[in-house]
């Protein structure tokens, strides 16, 4: 039988991690530490936001469960695509369908 090729090791990953590395809980031990999940990597949909048709209501801002979406404090900026998912969620409680969904293909072209 022919021996299977071997996987290329990831730097990040250690050796023999294992369970008994994961703190009690899964408890997060380092503050900020989410910032590093860009869970825009994986979105199959973007958020595009009509700023002519925009109101700053905030409604996108408080809703969405990424907070990608950016405030100066007075006015709803833009959508951080690096956390965005691509949920929809800032889509359909915009009141005034300032933003829409687009699939993500049609940026990689
Ligand atoms: S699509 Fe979802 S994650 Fe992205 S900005 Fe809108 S509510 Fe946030
Ligand atoms: S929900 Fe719509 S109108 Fe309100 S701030 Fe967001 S994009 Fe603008």
């Amino acid at each position: 039988m022919d021996k299977y090729p071997e996987f290329p090791k990831e730097k990040h990953v250690k050796k023999k991690a294992g369970w008994k590395e994961i703190p009690i809980g899964g408890m997060i031990t380092k503050a900020g530490s989410s910032l590093l999940n860009k869970t825009g990597t994986w979105r199959a949909f973007r958020p595009i936001k009509d700023d002519s048709k925009c109101i700053h209501c905030f409604m996108c801002y408080v809703h969405c469960p990424e907070n990608a979406i950016r405030s100066d404090g007075e006015k709803v900026k833009d959508i951080d695509l690096d956390y965005c998912k691509g949920c929809g969620i800032c889509a359909r409680i915009c009141p005034v369908k300032a933003i829409t969904m687009k699939e993500e293909a049609e940026f990689n072209e």
